[in-house]
């Protein structure tokens, strides 16, 4: 077989660590596997170069942030190979540029167009592992690129698509994907299989087990893609195809997440070429948008609200301030919400779901403030005080407390 194993930062957080994690890897090189590794930084570095890079310019050019940002796995690549080889185990580390792994040119948030594995295939079929640092790749301007934060599981993906491997490993510190986020919810439950589409709503909604674009890829794919925690050797979450799942459940799992702010333009005029304009400036400014609700008119005015990126709400609040032929009264802005999002396939073939969420939070008092579903999602915003009361109480709603 073939393998990719990714390990995350904590699971390379020190020496003692990494020895752990070589070891991880000699079992499956005993076991006559071919494999491939990709680490992260050791936990806290990446965000340290990061500060580096905002205390050095805080207008810095992309290109020197990447340069400076992909050093952490640098690091963490040779000192695994060091490790591997002192167990007699034959390693040795391939920069991203060496591999290479070819990425677009867009710094600080590239994707990955290709990888060359005629070189590492040989190596590997000769037994050697290959050690490579994640997050980091060669742009098309032949400048050192990194993928965005968290970028370490997409090049494991990428590359156990690339190299056609039998496995993709995520080693982390938590045993897998959870109905929801344990530390909120005590009775949450990790799940043995989750399928890719849910896989990409709980990434994309909060869940910060993976990178949202390497489930993406996963699903494109076709990689089995396994979630595991390398501090226990409890089997973890797998994620794959819908038909690999027997026992589906209706709801698979309960998401949030507090990046969302909330836009309200109270008295915009409703007329055509409103919403193109508001939502157009919006995307001219590279600016995403969630949710978006529009209330009927009765005075020729109405109400629109939108979420944004907390991050981005003062640019939001700007960008709509400027915005050519949009008239209205008020424009009110609130950080204090959190989207909760609960997800399942089953959705699609069961109705109730949404009554079942709305009932749950009337329950409890909570105000629904923006609904938005797609085929197998339903999220709600609500405000961020409710935040542990909304997840424990949807999480009882939908039967996934452990017994
Ligand atoms: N070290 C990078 C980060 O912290 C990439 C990763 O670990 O996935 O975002
Ligand atoms: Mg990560």
């Amino acid at each position: 077989m073939r393998i990719v194993q990714k390990f995350g930062g904590t699971s390379v957080a020190n020496i003692e660590r990494i020895q752990a994690v070589a070891e991880r890897v000699k079992a499956e090189v005993d076991a006559g596997h071919q494999v491939a590794v990709v680490v992260s930084a050791m936990s806290g570095v990446t965000n340290q170069l990061v500060e580096y890079c905002r205390a050095a310019s805080p207008m810095h050019d992309a290109r020197e942030y990447d340069v400076v940002v992909s050093t952490g796995e640098q690091v963490t690549s040779g000192l695994l190979a060091m490790v591997l080889q002192n167990l007699g185990v034959q390693a040795r580390s391939w920069m991203g540029w060496q591999v290479p792994i070819h990425t677009d040119s867009v710094h600080s948030k590239s994707r990955i167009d290709s990888i060359e594995t005629d070189e590492l295939v040989s190596r590997l079929e000769k037994g050697q592992v290959a050690v490579i640092p994640g997050f980091q790749g060669l742009g098309a301007d032949n400048r050192i690129t990194t993928l965005g934060r968290g970028g370490s599981d997409t090049t494991a993906v990428a590359l156990a698509a690339a190299l056609n491997a039998d496995r993709c490993d995520i080693y982390t510190d938590v045993e897998g994907v959870y109905t929801t986020d344990p530390r909120i919810v005590p009775s949450a439950r990790k799940l043995d299989k989750i399928t890719y589409e849910e896989m990409l709503e709980m990434a994309s909604l909060g869940a910060k087990v993976l990178q949202t674009r390497s489930v993406e890829l996963a699903m494109n794919h076709h990689v089995r893609l396994q979630v595991l925690s390398s501090f226990t050797t409890a089997p973890g979450t797998l994620v794959c195809d819908e038909d690999e799942i027997v026992e589906k459940e209706i709801v698979s799992g309960i998401a949030y997440s507090r990046d969302e702010a909330k836009v309200t333009l109270i008295g915009v005029a409703d007329s055509p070429g409103i919403a193109a304009s508001i939502f157009g400036s919006l995307a001219d400014a590279s600016i995403n948008v969630d949710m978006i609700v529009q209330n009927v008119s009765e005075d020729g005015t109405t109400d629109m609200t939108f979420t944004v990126g907390r991050a981005d709400v003062d640019r939001a609040r700007g960008v709509v301030e400027r915005a050519e032929a949009v008239t209205y009264s008020e424009v009110r802005v609130d950080s204090q919400v959190v989207k909760v999002s609960v997800i399942g396939v089953g959705m699609r073939s069961h109705v109730g779901v949404a009554k079942t969420m709305f009932e749950a939070l009337a329950e409890k008092s909570i105000n629904i403030q923006v609904i938005s579903t797609s085929e197998i999602k339903v999220s709600v915003l609500i405000s961020e005080e409710y935040t542990e009361l909304a997840l424990r109480s949807l999480h009882t709603a939908f039967g996934l407390d452990a017994e």
